[in-house]
């Protein structure tokens, strides 16, 4: 079933061909056609990611290639594929980065669906959300909370989720400290304040103006990340993809502490002291994530409002936004808009 709409057959996307590297190349592609049990979404809002740096660096090694990336999509179902279930043309869905998995391998069955042994990403396995279009499995798609704008919700479909991932991780822990105040930070710190946690902000340097942006979102007390907090921490999530935070926030946690590591990639941890582990400290990490995540966390976002501090950017000028993201030349996510939505769509900052 199409909607009344005109379509082409052809699409505006951004694409990343490994061989080739950056920058994104801007090319007409075919429209991608649903498959069963597929939706085919038109894309509203695409919020970028810092995975996206890393699979365009080559940090992340395994993309489909050419692949077109992103993977926070915000859009309108526009024609669904046999065996659809659950959504029909005209409904808004959220596409996050857990785009297919197996449902049998003992991760699958034991709900670890984020660890399957054959997973498929979106934005890096299968086509993503820098483009007019994207087809998805239905089964991972989501219905989001009314009460935001496309744009203003993208950031929360990985930015939101996976850091809902990691905080939940952090158990009970009241003192919470956050490194990197990045994207998933800012909302993770809306939602640990909602909670009733109280909030420690670690920035790069002596990052003035991140910090009042993280005291404005709650933080209590917001420093650079090679000093001490005032007190020692119950927990600590690590944004940043910077390997030398791992023994800073261990100093940073008090005896049975933990500390998570909240990104895709880091850079190499340097060795420590094993003294700053003893005491019954934690490192884990925290692997994308299960649409029982995403169920909660976007039933959280419903319930009270997360302000998402968000840029936008033409889907023609992500070279751009990856750019800026990479330069931390913006406090919050910067989020894609096809020019074909621009007008009669709110496309304005959350
Ligand atoms: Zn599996
Ligand atoms: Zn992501």
């Amino acid at each position: 079933m199409r909607d009344c709409c005109p379509m082409t057959d052809k699409m505006h996307a951004m694409v990343f061909d490994k061989r080739r590297g950056l920058p994104l190349k801007a090319q007409e592609v075919a429209v991608p056609r649903p498959g069963p049990g597929q939706v085919l979404v038109r894309v509203h809002a695409c919020a970028v990611c810092r995975t996206d740096l890393h699979v365009v660096d080559g940090e992340l090694t395994d993309p489909k290639t050419p692949v077109i990336p992103g993977h926070q999509i915000v859009g309108t179902v526009v024609e669904t594929g046999s065996g659809v279930g659950g959504f029909r043309q005209g409904d808004r869905v959220g596409i996050p980065w857990l785009g297919w998995t197996c449902g049998e391998c003992a991760y699958c069955r034991s709900g670890r669906e984020n660890l399957c042994d054959r997973a498929r990403f979106t934005g890096y396995q299968i086509d993503g959300g820098y483009a007019e279009m994207t087809v998805a499995d239905a089964r991972y798609c989501f219905a989001l909370p009314p009460g935001y704008s496309d744009v203003a919700v993208a950031p929360l479909l990985c930015a939101g989720l996976i850091g809902y991932r990691a905080l939940n991780m952090a158990g009970d822990a009241r003192k919470l400290g956050l490194y990197g105040f990045g994207a998933a930070a800012h909302i993770i710190a809306q939602v640990a304040g909602h909670q009733g946690r109280e909030l420690y902000a670690f920035t790069r340097g002596d990052d003035a103006a991140t910090q009042a942006f993280a005291r404005s979102l709650g933080a209590v007390w917001a420093g650079p990340s090679d000093t001490l907090p005032p007190e020692p921490l119950d927990a600590a999530l690590i944004f940043a993809p910077v390997g030398a935070l791992v023994p800073a926030a261990l100093r940073a946690v008090a005896k049975g502490g933990t500390v998570v590591c909240a990104g895709i990639h880091m850079s190499d941890i340097p060795s420590f002291p094993y003294e700053i582990l003893w005491e019954e400290r934690t490192v884990r990490s925290v692997a994308n994530l299960t649409r029982r995540d995403a169920e909660e966390f976007l039933s959280l976002a419903a319930e009270f409002p997360i302000h998402t501090e968000t840029h936008i950017y033409q889907l023609a000028d992500a070279n751009q936004a990856l750019d800026d993201l990479r330069h931390g030349r913006f406090d919050g996510a910067a989020v894609l808009v096809p020019s074909n939505v621009a007008s009669g769509r709110q496309v304005k900052s959350g």
